[in-house]
Protein backbone atom coordinates (compact mmCIF):
# COMPACT_ATOMS: atom_id res chain seq x y z
CA UNK A 1 0.00 0.00 0.00
CA UNK A 2 1.20 3.48 -0.84
CA UNK A 3 0.29 6.71 0.24
CA UNK A 4 0.54 8.50 -3.12
CA UNK A 5 -2.61 10.30 -3.29
CA UNK A 6 -3.18 13.53 -5.89
CA UNK A 7 -2.16 16.95 -4.79
CA UNK A 8 -5.33 18.49 -3.49
CA UNK A 9 -3.90 22.43 -4.21
CA UNK A 10 -1.80 22.29 -1.04
CA UNK A 11 -5.29 22.03 0.79
CA UNK A 12 -4.92 19.25 3.52
CA UNK A 13 -5.12 16.29 1.95
CA UNK A 14 -8.48 13.87 2.37
CA UNK A 15 -7.88 10.54 3.78
CA UNK A 16 -10.93 9.17 2.68
CA UNK A 17 -13.23 9.48 -0.14
CA UNK A 18 -17.19 7.71 -0.16
CA UNK A 19 -18.20 7.97 -3.53
CA UNK A 20 -22.23 7.59 -3.62
CA UNK A 21 -23.95 7.09 -7.33
CA UNK A 22 -27.26 8.65 -7.25
CA UNK A 23 -29.96 8.28 -9.95
CA UNK A 24 -33.50 9.30 -8.93
CA UNK A 25 -32.83 8.61 -4.65
CA UNK A 26 -34.15 12.02 -3.31
CA UNK A 27 -36.02 10.03 -1.19
CA UNK A 28 -32.86 8.33 0.93
CA UNK A 29 -30.87 11.59 0.78
CA UNK A 30 -31.69 11.99 4.05
CA UNK A 31 -31.00 9.03 6.39
CA UNK A 32 -28.21 8.74 4.11
CA UNK A 33 -26.22 11.51 5.09
CA UNK A 34 -27.33 11.35 8.45
CA UNK A 35 -25.85 7.59 8.78
CA UNK A 36 -23.35 8.22 6.69
CA UNK A 37 -21.83 11.61 8.65
CA UNK A 38 -22.58 10.21 11.91
CA UNK A 39 -20.08 7.34 10.91
CA UNK A 40 -17.40 9.79 8.97
CA UNK A 41 -17.13 11.75 12.63
CA UNK A 42 -16.67 9.01 14.25
CA UNK A 43 -13.76 7.64 12.22
CA UNK A 44 -10.51 10.24 12.89
CA UNK A 45 -9.54 11.04 9.59
CA UNK A 46 -10.38 13.46 7.08
CA UNK A 47 -13.11 12.50 4.82
CA UNK A 48 -15.37 13.61 1.71
CA UNK A 49 -18.35 12.59 0.15
CA UNK A 50 -18.98 12.50 -3.63
CA UNK A 51 -22.26 12.45 -4.46
CA UNK A 52 -22.72 11.57 -8.18
CA UNK A 53 -26.16 12.78 -9.23
CA UNK A 54 -26.69 10.64 -12.68
CA UNK A 55 -28.61 12.90 -14.55
CA UNK A 56 -31.44 12.15 -11.90
CA UNK A 57 -35.00 13.41 -13.18
CA UNK A 58 -36.43 14.38 -9.67
CA UNK A 59 -34.71 17.15 -6.89
CA UNK A 60 -31.96 14.64 -6.04
CA UNK A 61 -29.51 17.14 -7.21
CA UNK A 62 -31.07 20.48 -4.93
CA UNK A 63 -31.38 18.07 -2.15
CA UNK A 64 -27.97 17.13 -2.41
CA UNK A 65 -26.97 20.64 -2.36
CA UNK A 66 -28.72 21.73 0.50
CA UNK A 67 -27.18 19.03 2.92
CA UNK A 68 -25.50 20.44 6.02
CA UNK A 69 -21.72 20.99 6.19
CA UNK A 70 -20.58 17.98 8.45
CA UNK A 71 -17.36 16.50 9.97
CA UNK A 72 -16.69 15.74 5.93
CA UNK A 73 -16.40 18.04 2.76
CA UNK A 74 -18.85 17.49 -0.44
CA UNK A 75 -17.89 17.49 -3.96
CA UNK A 76 -21.24 16.83 -5.80
CA UNK A 77 -21.01 16.13 -9.15
CA UNK A 78 -24.27 16.48 -11.78
CA UNK A 79 -23.61 14.35 -15.12
CA UNK A 80 -25.08 15.57 -18.10
CA UNK A 81 -27.91 13.09 -18.44
CA UNK A 82 -28.09 9.55 -17.12
CA UNK A 83 -25.51 7.33 -18.06
CA UNK A 84 -25.89 4.60 -15.87
CA UNK A 85 -24.45 3.64 -12.69
CA UNK A 86 -20.94 1.96 -14.15
CA UNK A 87 -20.19 5.04 -15.46
CA UNK A 88 -21.31 7.29 -12.71
CA UNK A 89 -19.02 5.27 -10.41
CA UNK A 90 -16.08 5.99 -13.06
CA UNK A 91 -17.12 9.81 -12.60
CA UNK A 92 -16.84 9.13 -8.56
CA UNK A 93 -13.59 7.55 -8.72
CA UNK A 94 -11.91 10.39 -11.23
CA UNK A 95 -13.18 13.20 -9.01
CA UNK A 96 -12.11 11.57 -6.00
CA UNK A 97 -8.91 12.62 -3.97
CA UNK A 98 -8.97 9.98 -1.18
CA UNK A 99 -5.89 8.26 -0.09
CA UNK A 100 -8.45 5.21 -0.09
CA UNK A 101 -12.47 5.50 -2.05
CA UNK A 102 -15.37 3.47 -0.57
CA UNK A 103 -17.96 3.01 -3.11
CA UNK A 104 -21.40 3.36 -1.76
CA UNK A 105 -24.77 2.79 -3.00
CA UNK A 106 -27.53 5.47 -2.14
CA UNK A 107 -29.82 3.30 -1.65
CA UNK A 108 -28.36 2.01 2.06
CA UNK A 109 -28.16 -1.56 0.98
CA UNK A 110 -24.42 -1.46 2.34
CA UNK A 111 -24.45 0.13 5.72
CA UNK A 112 -22.13 2.82 6.19
CA UNK A 113 -21.35 1.50 9.42
CA UNK A 114 -18.77 -1.00 8.30
CA UNK A 115 -16.63 2.00 6.98
CA UNK A 116 -14.79 1.68 10.40
CA UNK A 117 -13.97 -1.94 10.02
CA UNK A 118 -12.89 -1.56 6.37
CA UNK A 119 -10.75 1.52 6.91
CA UNK A 120 -8.61 -0.86 9.75
CA UNK A 121 -8.49 -3.38 6.90
CA UNK A 122 -6.98 -1.06 4.64
CA UNK A 123 -4.86 -0.09 7.95
CA UNK A 124 -3.47 -3.81 7.97
CA UNK A 125 -2.40 -3.49 4.62
CA UNK A 126 -4.94 -4.33 2.27
CA UNK A 127 -5.29 -2.47 -1.13
CA UNK A 128 -8.86 -3.49 -1.40
CA UNK A 129 -11.59 -4.72 1.03
CA UNK A 130 -13.99 -6.28 -0.52
CA UNK A 131 -17.47 -6.49 0.96
CA UNK A 132 -18.94 -10.27 0.32
CA UNK A 133 -23.00 -10.30 0.76
CA UNK A 134 -23.52 -13.00 3.21
CA UNK A 135 -27.32 -12.72 2.72
CA UNK A 136 -29.29 -11.62 0.20
CA UNK A 137 -32.05 -10.06 1.70
CA UNK A 138 -35.84 -9.13 -0.36
CA UNK A 139 -34.24 -10.84 -3.65
CA UNK A 140 -36.18 -13.89 -5.27
CA UNK A 141 -34.32 -17.16 -5.33
CA UNK A 142 -34.20 -16.93 -9.08
CA UNK A 143 -32.38 -13.72 -8.76
CA UNK A 144 -30.36 -15.62 -5.84
CA UNK A 145 -30.31 -18.31 -8.59
CA UNK A 146 -29.27 -16.20 -11.75
CA UNK A 147 -26.36 -14.89 -9.67
CA UNK A 148 -24.90 -17.72 -8.79
CA UNK A 149 -24.98 -18.72 -12.81
CA UNK A 150 -23.33 -15.56 -13.89
CA UNK A 151 -20.46 -16.21 -11.23
CA UNK A 152 -19.70 -19.76 -12.55
CA UNK A 153 -20.19 -18.30 -16.09
CA UNK A 154 -17.92 -15.85 -15.85
CA UNK A 155 -15.49 -16.79 -13.36
CA UNK A 156 -14.86 -19.78 -16.27
CA UNK A 157 -13.98 -17.62 -18.76
CA UNK A 158 -12.35 -14.86 -18.06
CA UNK A 159 -9.02 -14.59 -16.15
CA UNK A 160 -10.02 -11.26 -13.73
CA UNK A 161 -11.31 -13.33 -10.90
CA UNK A 162 -14.42 -11.77 -10.11
CA UNK A 163 -15.13 -12.28 -6.39
CA UNK A 164 -18.50 -13.97 -5.93
CA UNK A 165 -21.24 -12.16 -3.79
CA UNK A 166 -19.14 -8.84 -3.77
CA UNK A 167 -21.19 -5.90 -5.52
CA UNK A 168 -19.62 -2.77 -6.24
CA UNK A 169 -19.27 -1.60 -2.38
CA UNK A 170 -15.54 -1.93 -1.48
CA UNK A 171 -12.78 -0.47 -0.31
CA UNK A 172 -10.21 0.80 -2.95
CA UNK A 173 -6.44 2.42 -1.94
CA UNK A 174 -5.13 5.02 -4.13
CA UNK A 175 -2.58 2.69 -6.19
CA UNK A 176 -5.41 0.59 -7.22
CA UNK A 177 -8.08 3.78 -8.25
CA UNK A 178 -5.18 5.83 -10.22
CA UNK A 179 -5.00 2.07 -12.07
CA UNK A 180 -8.56 1.79 -12.77
CA UNK A 181 -8.37 5.35 -13.50
CA UNK A 182 -5.93 4.58 -16.00
CA UNK A 183 -8.01 2.20 -17.81
CA UNK A 184 -9.49 3.57 -21.12
CA UNK A 185 -11.79 1.30 -22.20
CA UNK A 186 -15.79 2.92 -22.81
CA UNK A 187 -17.42 -0.23 -21.46
CA UNK A 188 -17.25 -0.15 -17.89
CA UNK A 189 -18.44 -3.16 -16.46
CA UNK A 190 -17.61 -2.22 -13.14
CA UNK A 191 -17.29 -5.49 -11.17
CA UNK A 192 -14.56 -6.92 -13.14
CA UNK A 193 -12.90 -3.01 -13.73
CA UNK A 194 -12.61 -3.08 -10.14
CA UNK A 195 -11.02 -6.96 -9.67
CA UNK A 196 -8.80 -6.10 -12.90
CA UNK A 197 -5.81 -4.28 -10.40
CA UNK A 198 -4.93 -6.92 -8.19
CA UNK A 199 -3.38 -5.97 -5.39
CA UNK A 200 -3.92 -7.47 -2.25
CA UNK A 201 -7.36 -8.26 -1.19
CA UNK A 202 -9.12 -9.04 2.03
CA UNK A 203 -13.26 -9.81 2.14
CA UNK A 204 -15.39 -8.71 4.76
CA UNK A 205 -18.79 -10.63 5.07
CA UNK A 206 -21.94 -8.66 5.41
CA UNK A 207 -25.40 -8.83 5.96
CA UNK A 208 -26.82 -6.72 3.09
CA UNK A 209 -30.08 -4.82 3.85
CA UNK A 210 -33.26 -4.33 1.15
CA UNK A 211 -33.45 -1.11 -0.44
CA UNK A 212 -34.07 1.30 2.03
CA UNK A 213 -37.26 2.81 0.00
CA UNK A 214 -37.81 2.73 -3.79
CA UNK A 215 -37.20 0.64 -6.67
CA UNK A 216 -34.26 -1.15 -7.67
CA UNK A 217 -33.11 0.72 -11.32
CA UNK A 218 -32.82 -3.02 -12.48
CA UNK A 219 -34.70 -5.19 -14.38
CA UNK A 220 -33.75 -8.44 -15.92
CA UNK A 221 -33.78 -6.94 -19.24
CA UNK A 222 -31.22 -4.45 -18.07
CA UNK A 223 -29.11 -7.62 -15.83
CA UNK A 224 -28.91 -9.68 -18.78
CA UNK A 225 -27.67 -6.93 -20.88
CA UNK A 226 -24.77 -6.54 -17.97
CA UNK A 227 -24.28 -10.53 -17.73
CA UNK A 228 -23.28 -10.08 -21.11
CA UNK A 229 -21.47 -7.11 -21.16
CA UNK A 230 -19.43 -8.24 -18.20
CA UNK A 231 -18.56 -11.88 -20.17
CA UNK A 232 -17.84 -9.94 -23.82
CA UNK A 233 -15.46 -7.59 -22.15
CA UNK A 234 -13.58 -9.90 -20.05
CA UNK A 235 -13.26 -12.53 -22.14
CA UNK A 236 -13.09 -14.02 -25.85
CA UNK A 237 -13.71 -17.32 -24.63
CA UNK A 238 -17.21 -17.37 -26.42
CA UNK A 239 -15.69 -17.07 -29.67
CA UNK A 240 -13.70 -20.18 -29.31
CA UNK A 241 -16.43 -22.11 -27.99
CA UNK A 242 -18.23 -21.04 -31.53
CA UNK A 243 -15.42 -22.26 -33.41
CA UNK A 244 -15.30 -25.88 -31.17
CA UNK A 245 -19.11 -26.13 -31.75
CA UNK A 246 -18.46 -25.80 -35.51
CA UNK A 247 -15.87 -27.85 -35.72
CA UNK A 248 -17.68 -30.93 -33.61
CA UNK A 249 -21.10 -30.44 -35.70
CA UNK A 250 -18.70 -30.22 -39.14
CA UNK A 251 -17.21 -33.59 -38.01
CA UNK A 252 -20.58 -35.35 -37.25
CA UNK A 253 -21.87 -34.52 -40.70
CA UNK A 254 -18.78 -35.38 -41.83
CA UNK A 255 -19.01 -39.03 -40.08
CA UNK A 256 -23.13 -39.55 -40.26
CA UNK A 257 -22.42 -38.99 -44.11
CA UNK A 258 -20.14 -41.47 -44.48
CA UNK A 259 -22.69 -44.01 -42.72
CA UNK A 260 -25.25 -42.76 -44.79
CA UNK A 261 -22.98 -43.58 -48.01
CA UNK A 262 -22.01 -46.80 -46.47
CA UNK A 263 -25.50 -48.00 -45.63
CA UNK A 264 -26.47 -47.23 -49.48
CA UNK A 265 -23.34 -48.54 -51.17
CA UNK A 266 -23.18 -51.72 -49.20
CA UNK A 267 -26.84 -52.78 -48.11
CA UNK A 268 -29.09 -50.56 -50.69
CA UNK A 269 -30.64 -49.08 -48.01
CA UNK A 270 -33.01 -46.56 -49.83
CA UNK A 271 -31.92 -42.80 -48.25
CA UNK A 272 -34.60 -41.89 -45.66
CA UNK A 273 -36.14 -38.52 -44.54
CA UNK A 274 -36.96 -35.59 -44.58
CA UNK A 275 -37.16 -35.29 -40.69
CA UNK A 276 -33.50 -35.73 -39.72
CA UNK A 277 -32.63 -33.58 -42.84
CA UNK A 278 -34.77 -30.80 -41.21
CA UNK A 279 -33.27 -31.57 -37.63
CA UNK A 280 -29.81 -31.06 -39.02
CA UNK A 281 -30.80 -28.30 -41.43
CA UNK A 282 -32.54 -25.88 -38.39
CA UNK A 283 -29.24 -27.49 -35.82
CA UNK A 284 -26.79 -25.97 -38.29
CA UNK A 285 -28.69 -22.93 -39.00
CA UNK A 286 -28.97 -22.34 -35.33
CA UNK A 287 -25.38 -22.70 -34.58
CA UNK A 288 -24.52 -21.10 -37.32
CA UNK A 289 -26.87 -17.79 -36.12
CA UNK A 290 -26.03 -18.15 -32.56
CA UNK A 291 -21.77 -17.81 -33.63
CA UNK A 292 -22.89 -14.66 -35.72
CA UNK A 293 -24.64 -12.90 -32.95
CA UNK A 294 -21.75 -13.87 -31.21
CA UNK A 295 -19.51 -12.16 -33.61
CA UNK A 296 -21.97 -9.16 -33.56
CA UNK A 297 -21.38 -8.69 -30.01
CA UNK A 298 -17.81 -8.32 -30.31
CA UNK A 299 -17.60 -6.47 -33.29
CA UNK A 300 -20.51 -3.87 -31.47
CA UNK A 301 -18.59 -3.39 -28.81
CA UNK A 302 -15.09 -2.52 -30.88
CA UNK A 303 -17.53 -0.13 -32.82
CA UNK A 304 -17.82 1.44 -28.81
CA UNK A 305 -14.70 1.50 -28.07
CA UNK A 306 -13.69 2.79 -31.98
CA UNK A 307 -15.83 5.58 -31.47
CA UNK A 308 -13.90 7.09 -28.08
CA UNK A 309 -16.59 8.94 -26.77
CA UNK A 310 -16.32 10.15 -23.16
CA UNK A 311 -17.60 7.79 -20.62
CA UNK A 312 -20.09 10.38 -18.89
CA UNK A 313 -19.86 14.12 -18.90
CA UNK A 314 -19.91 16.24 -16.12
CA UNK A 315 -22.69 19.00 -16.21
CA UNK A 316 -21.99 20.70 -12.51
CA UNK A 317 -19.85 20.31 -9.47
CA UNK A 318 -19.82 21.95 -6.16
CA UNK A 319 -17.76 22.26 -3.68
CA UNK A 320 -18.42 22.39 0.01
CA UNK A 321 -15.91 22.12 2.52
CA UNK A 322 -16.58 22.84 5.84
CA UNK A 323 -16.01 26.81 6.71
CA UNK A 324 -16.34 28.02 3.34
CA UNK A 325 -18.49 27.56 0.02
CA UNK A 326 -17.08 26.90 -3.38
CA UNK A 327 -18.96 26.69 -6.42
CA UNK A 328 -17.79 26.28 -9.90
CA UNK A 329 -18.94 25.16 -13.18
N1 LIG B 1 -27.76 4.18 -9.98
C1 LIG B 1 -27.15 5.16 -10.77
N2 LIG B 1 -27.48 5.23 -12.09
C2 LIG B 1 -28.40 4.38 -12.68
C3 LIG B 1 -28.99 3.39 -11.86
C4 LIG B 1 -28.64 3.32 -10.52
O1 LIG B 1 -26.33 5.93 -10.30
O2 LIG B 1 -28.66 4.52 -13.87
C5 LIG B 1 -27.41 4.11 -8.54
C6 LIG B 1 -28.61 4.10 -7.61
O3 LIG B 1 -29.03 5.40 -7.32
C7 LIG B 1 -28.05 3.39 -6.39
C8 LIG B 1 -27.07 2.41 -6.99
O4 LIG B 1 -26.77 2.88 -8.30
O5 LIG B 1 -27.35 4.27 -5.53
C9 LIG B 1 -27.63 1.01 -7.03
O6 LIG B 1 -28.85 0.99 -7.74
P1 LIG B 1 -30.03 0.01 -7.38
O7 LIG B 1 -30.29 0.02 -5.93
O8 LIG B 1 -31.17 0.38 -8.28
O9 LIG B 1 -29.43 -1.38 -7.84
P2 LIG B 1 -29.39 -2.76 -7.01
O10 LIG B 1 -29.05 -2.43 -5.58
O11 LIG B 1 -30.75 -3.32 -7.15
O12 LIG B 1 -28.35 -3.56 -7.69
MG1 LIG C 1 -29.90 -1.23 -4.41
Amino acid sequence: MTQLGNDNDGKQQVCLSVVVPMFNESEVIEPLFIRLSKVLSQVSVTSEIVFVDDGSTDDTWQQVQQLPLSASEHQCIRLSRNFGKEAAMTAGLEQARGLCVILLDADLQDPPELIPQMLEAWREGADVVNMRRDVRHGESWFKRFTAAAFYRVINSMSETVVPENVGDFRLLSRQVVDSINSLPERNRFMKGILSWPGFSQTTIIFDRDPRFVGETKWNYRKLVGLAMDGITSFSIKPLRLATWAGLITAMSAFIYGFWVFIKATVWGDAVAGYPSMMVVQLGLAGIQLLALGLMGEYIGRIFMEVKQRPIYIIGNVVHQASGRDRAAK
